[in-house]
């Protein structure tokens, strides 16, 4: 995997991510005494944190006497290395006090396609009808590195840097974005590489917002009423995702929102991986005219997609990634928070992250 970590921000995911914890082995008639201390304190700290981040708000703090205790009860077999910095405990406090470096992980390691949308790094309006009309956009391909996982599911990750690169060309005016965007949403409209989708979509959803955006949030695919109305997030999950917005100062109007797909998957279900690959092209000129300072992926599909990963949610969230010259900040789905709201509070934590990083400041009441 191409990564590499972002250090032009501040970059708190790196309390659990950076240990060598590694998984146990099964703890068969083996003596208490070939326990390791450190390790059963720094697996302990590990483990706080991963269960913190799934919605448990009070862990005990592990300290020797209960490592003992525990060591006799539970004696385990091979001793492992531990880093000097995870044997105090101070992980656990770093993982408790500052959610930021926490990631729940109760989205499923979804695969995403990663299949390399188009060589040369042309930009395509394949399927479109239209598209001799296309403005000529010249894009680099960004890596789609193959991920590896973290050698503990407790573990965070590094930041995914998708391309060294910043966006071809140069930054376009406002009104040469807003008329490069109608071109591409008129060749979206006219797409019919989907079979399954676009036969029984209503509208296709493009997306909206700011031409010259500093942010843009990127979610997975219309729902049954973006697909009526042809917007992109309406609806509940569309309000608590303004609710969002504005509890970052934001407006939906300050930003942009699209989505990977297009059109709207029949019955919610989540898009298949040739449809990635087919309506991958859109949102990369999306991305290309609209060039946001951030984007923030809602849900595991728009971030695995974008970043080329399999990674969850729960461990690509906590940092700042990269897609070319746009930092890429993930947290959860609006529509995953309504089903889940002891989520929320992450949520609002990779927020706050997001706005320190920007020099956002909340007013004061
Ligand atoms: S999902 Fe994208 S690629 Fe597929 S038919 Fe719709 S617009 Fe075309």
């Amino acid at each position: 995997m191409n990564t590499s970590s972002d250090t032009n921000s501040p970059n708190p995911a790196h309390s659990i991510s950076e240990q060598s914890v590694s998984e146990s082995q099964p703890a068969e008639s083996q003596p208490a005494e070939s326990l390791d201390p450190q390790q059963t304190t720094a697996e302990t700290a590990a483990l706080a944190a991963h269960l913190q981040r799934a919605g448990i708000m009070w862990l005990p703090r592990p300290d020797q006497h209960s490592t003992d205790q525990l060591a006799t009860r539970f004696p385990v077999g091979d001793t492992m290395p531990v880093s000097s910095a995870a044997s105090d405990g101070s992980q656990l406090d770093q993982a408790q006090v500052n959610p930021d470096t926490a990631g729940s992980n109760p989205d499923s390691d979804r695969a995403a396609s990663h299949k390399p949308a188009h060589p040369n790094g042309e930009v395509s309006t394949a399927g479109n009808t239209t598209s001799g009309s296309q403005p000529a956009i010249q894009r680099p391909t960004p890596n789609r590195p193959s991920a590896t996982r973290p050698a503990s599911r407790l573990q965070g990750v590094s930041a995914i840097q998708t391309s060294e690169n910043d966006y071809s060309g140069a930054p376009q005016p406002t009104d040469q974005r807003s008329l490069q965007l109608k071109q591409l949403k008129q060749a979206v409209e006219s797409c019919t590489l989907c079979p399954a989708l676009a036969s029984c979509r209503q509208n296709t959803v493009f997306g909206e917002g700011n031409p010259n955006p500093r942010f843009a949030f990127f979610g997975e695919g219309p729902g049954e009423e973006e697909d009526l109305s042809g917007q992109p997030f309406v609806g509940k999950a569309g309000a608590l995702l303004t609710k969002m917005m504005q509890a970052c100062t934001l407006q939906r109007d300050d930003v942009y929102i699209l989505n990977t797909v297009k059109c709207r998957p029949p019955g919610n279900r989540n898009p298949e991986g040739d449809e990635l690959s087919n309506c991958r092209s859109y949102y990369q000129q999306q991305f290309e005219i609209l060039r946001p300072e951030y984007i923030v992926c809602l849900g595991a599909i728009s971030a695995q997609e974008l970043l080329g990963t399999k990674l969850s949610v729960g461990r690509l969230r906590g940092t700042l990634h990269q897609y070319f010259a746009s930092k890429v900040l993930v947290t959860y789905h609006p529509a995953y928070l309504l089903r889940n709201p002891a989520a929320k509070k992450a949520a609002w934590a990779d927020l706050q992250y997001l706005m320190r990083d920007a020099g956002i400041q909340r007013p004061t009441r």
